[in-house]
């Protein structure tokens, strides 16, 4: 059998011959993301599966009530980095929502450039994904001054 190429790490490996599909090695990080997406994509697709999963994470959540508030109390750091990727998701939802909302089919796309200047645009240098908005909101007309 044919040796392949890993699709995540792109290293060459041989599929199981009980396996003959595989497309993935069996590197546990590898084997990890193919466990996560293929849970992802069963989530968005199969509506049983969606609830048996929801249900189960309910189940155990009334086993060990309080985990959660420990768990944030005993690790401050984890908390907080949730918090800011909460705080990512919720802002990618509103944009997301707001590309949605018909009240906002004025928006105009506009050919500007963003510059990053200053000593800590250095550390941007090999971050891809670093997060920008920027809203031109159309100001209100300047109100006349009343003489009273
Ligand atoms: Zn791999």
């Amino acid at each position: 059998m044919g040796e392949r190429r890993c699709r995540y790490c792109q290293q060459v490996f041989q599929p199981s011959k009980f396996q003959p599909r595989q497309a993935v090695c069996n590197g546990a990080g590898c084997q990890r993301k193919r466990c996560t997406e293929y849970h992802r994509e069963k989530i968005a697709a199969d509506p049983e599966y969606r609830e048996v999963c929801r249900d189960s994470g309910r189940k155990w959540r009334d086993r060990h009530p309080g985990y959660w508030k420990q768990y944030r109390e005993k690790r401050p750091d984890a908390a907080e980095h949730n918090r800011q990727q909460q705080k990512l998701r919720d802002r990618k939802r509103r944009l997301r929502n707001l590309a949605n909302n018909t009240s906002a089919l004025d928006l105009k796309h506009s050919a500007a450039q963003v510059w990053l200047v200053g000593s800590g645009a250095a550390h941007l240098v090999n971050n891809n994904s670093a997060l920008a908005q920027i809203w031109v909101i159309e100001a209100f007309p300047p109100r006349p001054v009343s003489s009273v």
